[in-house]
């Protein structure tokens, strides 16, 4: 029977750079994955584009129950880290919004990349095979897999989590980790579009399409950045944003006029250009379609001069702290990621190695911490599986 010294399941992102990391340093390396093809979720992101990373990377950009756990690996390997290897790769990128870099052509090209440098390290990877069992061996671990027994020094769990099943996901990580006594932090869909109660749905689904800026907020979650109106709900990244704060039952504040304050900009405007029908005011802001909408939803009619100063907070009150209370959201079907995960109280930040485990470890999205939208949760499976590499 053949002994590596790491067998890494999950060929995703975190798993593979972990793979490439050991393999660079002598190691005997193995990556097994269920999937037919290794970075499914890499190849879909960033509207196939890849949001690789993001330059200004802090560890306030991950949501987790140990706020530090972070720290160390985003220290030991930086976004400018894996620009570098990008561009040894003549990976053209292009920043589509401060600090997110996206590749300027496709994200094959970043899941080419790593296998290119597992292959350049020695690392073998075999997909299509299931895991059936794990178990410990007298020194390290012994896996029952589809293409028989395998015994390894190490193992390492890079299995992510439970967003789009389709993509390969599965509850793997979860399941190992339970196995061996490990806590699992309740999991929720997040960077996800929000569904509506039906008449919010016949509202807004004829005004589908429409983006606009806007700011919105939910418990301690503040965002600035588009909404997209859909067939099927809220979505764009503001919406994405502040799912990673809503519970189900809570209400989403959304300011349509973000910067303007309503009733104090109408008040001077109502000088100058009392004539000037509110509705035409609101359309220098947002889009004639929603407009529209907007007008009949709140009847608002009538000139700048017909408004009394009542009437214009009450219309800052509706614009500028509109609250919508979603049905849900759209789950695990579209959501980008998983808020919970394995506690990360029992592993190391420096090795993501179990504490009571040595031969085990977790990386990546499987791991209680979470990105915000932007590149950081590939810059956390970079940074969590360099580290974990680097200890095996
Ligand atoms: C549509 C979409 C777009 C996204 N866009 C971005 C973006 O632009 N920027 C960004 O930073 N993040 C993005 N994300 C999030 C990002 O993809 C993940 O956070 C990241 O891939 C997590 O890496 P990982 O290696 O931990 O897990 P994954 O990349 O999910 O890899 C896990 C691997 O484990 C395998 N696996 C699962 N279960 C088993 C099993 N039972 N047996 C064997 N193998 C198994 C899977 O097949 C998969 O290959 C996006 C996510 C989605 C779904």
């Amino acid at each position: 029977m053949t002994r590596y010294d790491a067998v890494i399941i999950g060929a995703g992102a975190a798993g593979m750079m972990c793979a490439l990391t050991a393999g660079y340093r002598g190691k005997r390396v193995l990556v097994l994955d269920h999937a037919n093809k290794a970075g499914k979720k890499i190849l879909m992101s960033g509207g196939g584009r890849c949001n690789f990373t993001n330059l200004d990377t802090k560890p306030g950009n991950f949501f987790s129950n140990n706020p530090h756990f972070c720290i160390s690996a985003l220290k030991r390997y930086s976004p400018h880290d894996f620009v570098d290897m990008v561009e040894r790769h003549g990976i053209e990128h292009v920043e589509k919004a401060p600090g997110q870099l996206f590749c300027a052509d496709s994200s094959k090209s970043i899941v080419q990349m790593l296998l290119t440098e597992c292959e350049w390290a020695g690392v073998e990877l075999r997909l299509g095979t299931s895991i059936n069992a794990i178990e410990d061996d007298c020194d390290g671990m012994m896996l029952d897999t589809s293409i028989g027994r395998i015994s390894a020094v190490k193992v390492v769990i890079a299995t992510g989590g439970l967003s789009i099943p389709t993509l390969g996901a599965s509850g793997f990580g979860y399941d190992v980790a339970r196995q061996f006594g490990l806590d699992i932090l309740p999991t929720r869909a997040a960077l996800v579009p929000f569904t509506l109660t039906s008449e919010w749905k016949e509202r807004l689904s004829p005004l589908a399409g429409i983006s606009v800026p806007v700011t919105v907020a939910c418990r301690n979650g503040f965002y600035r950045e588009p909404l997209l109106i859909t067939h099927r709900g809220l979505s764009g990244p503001a919406m994405l944003q502040i799912s990673s704060y809503w519970l189900p039952g809570d209400s989403i504040t959304i300011d349509w006029l973000p910067g303007v304050r309503i009733a104090e900009r109408l008040a001077f405007e109502r000088n100058n250009t009392p004539k000037r029908q509110l509705s035409s005011w609101l359309n220098d802001y947002i889009p004639k379609r929603l407009t529209q909408a907007v007008c009949q939803w709140f009847e608002i009619e009538g000139t700048l001069a017909q408004c009394s100063n009542s009437a214009l907070e009450e219309l800052e009150e509706k614009l500028n702290r509109f609250t919508i209370k979603p049905a849900g959201t759209e789950g695990w079907r579209t959501a980008e990621v998983t808020m919970g995960g394995v506690n990360t109280q029992a592993i190391s930040s420096k090795t993501f190695a179990v504490n009571e485990k040595p031969a085990l470890h977790f990386i990546g999205e499987v791991l209680d911490v979470t990105g915000e939208l932007g590149g950081y949760n590939f810059q956390w499976a970079w940074a969590s599986g360099v580290a974990c590499g680097q200890a095996l």
